[in-house]
């Protein structure tokens, strides 16, 4: 054929879908399918977004050295080892790109986050699946995938779309068994929804260890998805090649001002992860209560929850129910999932609703 050809591995890649907001006639639904933050942005965080209208034709800082200040600060790191991206997908995409390619295999959970699979696709590496244990991560099926090949490990703490947790104990197994030449790539976009005690200790290990990348995300607890920021921090060896491929300007100014000033808004955080400890429980007891109808909740870590449809009304129903009642959530037949719905925590009243039009379409 005489047009440019793509190459196979990125011809290979199953286009990334995002959580849909209106229904299929265009009607705008309540959207509880990206894991968004129900309470909003940090009015803080947007009043500082906001006063960088003003320098719009100015190029953003390319070293980010506020945001990285704040970072560092907030959690006794060197800031010149914080990375910072276009959202934490840009992160994961460049340590896929700086650590894989051709040949190399990259390992990930069967219902992990999508991005690692277009992440290791896009560069030519092969993507390795390891079995889950029920929904989780399982550290043992994991280090079973490892060969001389691999080249990294992603690990969602919590997991996207379980919902799943590896706890401390479970993450320094698995690091401690990989062989050092691996990346282990920590994806913590969650994290700030785990309790203190939760902690899996992914930064504590990489500010020692080598050959962990730990990511973090302002688009979900901070409630600034629409900005695109992403920080990760690693060993200057690891973070200096990630520089190499990162593109120059890749968070912009007023992303940077508002990120900065979102982390100082600690009672916002406080009140995002308190309203979602409370109405994830609610709505877990809901489910529960519609165990009869084939209902059952993966018990969740994150601001979501996956639910399984092992009864008469399928996920796809329900889905498409939920739809019909105003309500979109995350039907995931694309990752394996079509007999579950990853629903996310919204306000009161639309959890309340969620569960409500749930309870309708199941006959509960
Ligand atoms: C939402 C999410 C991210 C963050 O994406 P951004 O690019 O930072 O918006 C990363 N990893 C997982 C597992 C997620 O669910």
């Amino acid at each position: 054929m005489n047009a440019p050809a793509p190459k196979p591995w990125v011809m290979a890649i199953a286009p990334y879908v995002p959580g849909r907001a209106t229904a299929d006639d265009g009607r705008k639904l309540v959207k509880l399918s990206a894991n968004e933050n129900p309470l909003g942005t940090s009015p803080a965080a947007r009043a500082a977004l906001m006063a960088e209208g003003d320098s719009l034709d100015r190029y953003p800082d390319p070293g980010a050295t506020i945001l990285r200040d704040a970072v560092a600060a907030k959690y006794g790191l060197d800031p010149a080892r914080v990375i910072y991206g276009t959202g934490s997908d840009d992160i994961l995409h460049l340590a896929a790109g700086a650590f894989a390619g051709q040949g190399d295999e990259v390992i990930f959970v069967r219902y992990g986050f999508a991005v690692y699979e277009i992440a290791a696709r896009r560069v030519g590496a092969t993507p390795v699946i390891a079995p889950d244990r029920d929904y989780a991560t399982d550290v043992d099926a994991v280090l079973a995938c490892v060969t001389d090949r691999t080249r990294l490990v992603f690990i969602a703490n919590p997991n996207n779309p379980t919902g799943t947790f590896a706890p401390r104990g479970e993450i320094a197994r698995l690091h401690a068994a990989l062989p050092p030449t691996v990346l282990l790539v920590l994806d913590q976009a969650y994290a700030e929804y785990l309790s203190a005690e939760e902690d899996d200790a992914g930064l504590a290990l990489a500010m020692t260890a080598p050959n962990v990348l730990v990511t973090r995300t302002f688009s979900k607890i901070y409630g600034l998805a629409a900005e695109r920021i992403g920080w990760g921090y690693a060993s200057a060896a690891i973070v200096e090649a990630l520089h190499r491929i990162r593109l120059p300007f890749n968070v912009t100014t007023a992303g940077q001002r508002a990120a900065v000033a979102a982390l100082a808004d600690t009672g916002f955080v406080d009140a995002a992860r308190a309203h979602n400890a409370q109405w994830r429980t609610w709505l877990a007891g809901e489910v529960a209560a519609m165990g009869n109808q084939g209902l059952r909740a993966v018990p969740s870590h994150a601001n979501f929850l996956l639910v399984l449809f092992e009864g008469a009304v399928s996920a796809e129903a329900a889905y498409l129910g939920l739809m019909a009642r105003g309500y979109i959530v995350r039907w995931l037949p694309g990752q394996g999932l079509p007999h579950a719905l990853r629903i996310t925590i919204g306000t009161e009243a639309e959890t309340r609703g969620l569960a409500a039009a749930l309870r309708d379409i199941v006959g509960a």
